[in-house]
């Protein structure tokens, strides 16, 4: 079984919608089973994002507007997409079940709750698939629309149930054993309340790749709008290419530190089980993309990538310093608020700390001047590099990192472009 995923933009529009039909129904694939992973059509998701902001804003003449022109553009597609009355009419009656629902869940003024937004939220992803496949129908191409809220399960600490995954979803693909293409929905899931909830921004990589693992899949296809991870950030970078193969480890890295064409946790299942991930390019399926594997051909600097906003938190005490417990008691209390630390460094004097999610900071900091003094710089960017035998290079330095998988470099965020611009001369000649 093979699974294909396609982001926001693969089914943008029914143009690109009509593309897809065509990739996931190819000489080669047609007798192989598989499971395609929509995302919301892009847009959709920022959409209802905006809507749940102006409905717990209580600005419902605003939320209905946009509820409204939301409603518009996905009419306006019935037209585009479909040749046939019956489904136009069927297509029709959807939009009306869920803008129906969407307005029922706007309409209660005083009660728009965090429940209420992950149905919501859930709206992109469901409209997409169900379009999606009366397409599919309508061209006589035989397929089944699973909902991905029968297996698709997070536990309390919002991490995937596994077991639950895969035992539900072999269950639904036992209903329809003579079946080789199935569609579900990316990004949705229920939570250990039994509620409906959600990946967080970018989940459908996830999804795809927690399907793969659960079903063991022979490989994992990411349809996106480029061929693949690049050597560098494309859209800040004059020149960049794409690279042929990473080890997981390696994409693992570069999407946790800010390749965005990955939902960073999308490489553990697959790494996990040990299932190829490929990168392809739904405006170019010709291109060879990436994969991501367990092996990595060949040993050489891969790739640089660079994650935004980053605070350091410098602490310095003169008490106790370094002493027995003083970095246990420090990483308890990231830890009691939830705030993982990217990168550390400790000298004689100062412990530095990065953090990316600067929401809890304020108590961090209140506990940490307990017994430190604490200093904070917001706006610096970590860029990391990836590959083997970064030290093919002369001298120690050459050595120094020759030992090393990855490096990490923290600078002044509005030091980036101008960085990755030099590094990207420096490493790869481009
Ligand atoms: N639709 C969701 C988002 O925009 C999930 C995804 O596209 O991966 O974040
Ligand atoms: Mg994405």
């Amino acid at each position: 079984m093979k699974i294909l995923k396609f982001g926001g933009t693969s089914v943008g529009s029914a143009e690109r919608m009509k593309l897809v039909e065509q990739l996931i129904n190819t000489e080669e694939l047609k007798s192989t089973s598989r499971i395609i992973v929509l995302s919301a059509m892009s847009g959709t998701t920022n959409t209802l994002v905006q809507i749940s902001e102006l409905l717990y804003a209580k600005n419902y003449p605003q939320a209905a507007l946009v509820i409204t022109e939301m409603e518009l553009k996905y009419r306006k597609i019935i037209g585009e997409l479909y040749k046939t009355e019956g489904i136009k009419e069927r297509t029709s009656l959807l939009l009306d079940t869920h803008f129906g629902h969407i307005r029922t869940l706007a309409k209660d003024r005083e009660r728009f709750s965090s429940i209420k937004e992950r149905i919501l939220l859930a709206k992109g992803e469901q409209l997409s698939t169900a379009m999606f496949q009366y397409f599919l129908e309508e061209n006589g191409v035989k397929s089944i629309l699973l909902d991905a809220l029968e297996f698709m399960r997070i536990d309390e600490n919002n991490e995937p149930e596994m077991d639950f995954i895969s035992e539900h979803l072999h269950l639904e693909l036992a209903k329809h054993a003579n079946n080789l293409l199935f569609i579900t929905q990316g990004y949705i899931c229920k939570n250990s309340f039994g509620e409906t909830d959600n990946l967080k921004r970018g989940g459908s990589d996830y999804s795809a790749s927690l399907i793969g693992a659960a079903i063991d899949a022979e490989e994992i296809q990411i349809w996106t709008d480029i061929d693949g991870m690049h050597n560098n950030d494309p859209r800040i970078v004059d020149k960049t290419v794409p690279v042929a193969e990473l080890s997981f480890d390696e994409a693992a890295e570069l999407a946790y530190f800010g390749a965005k064409i990955l939902h960073p946790s999308t490489i553990t299942p697959a790494k996990a089980k040990n299932i190829p991930v490929r990168l392809l390019n739904t405006m170019a399926p010709q291109m060879k993309g990436t994969v991501i594997s367990n092996k990595s051909a060949t040993s050489d600097i891969k790739a640089i990538a660079a994650k935004d906003n980053i605070t350091m938190v410098n602490i310095r005490s003169t008490r106790m310093f370094l002493a027995y417990g003083f970095l246990r008691k420090l990483f308890e209390i990231f830890e009691k608020y939830k705030t993982p630390i990217d990168m550390i460094t400790t000298s004689e004097i100062c412990v530095s700390v990065t953090i990316d999610t600067a929401t809890n900071l304020e108590a961090i900091i209140k506990e940490l001047e307990e017994f430190s003094s604490v200093e904070v710089t917001h706006n610096q960017s970590i860029i990391c590099i990836v590959g083997d035998s970064m030290g093919d290079t002369m001298g120690y330095s050459g050595k120094i990192f020759g030992s090393l998988s990855h490096i990490l470099i923290i600078i002044d965020g509005k030091d980036k472009k101008e960085t990755l611009q030099a590094l990207n001369k420096g490493l790869f000649n481009l």
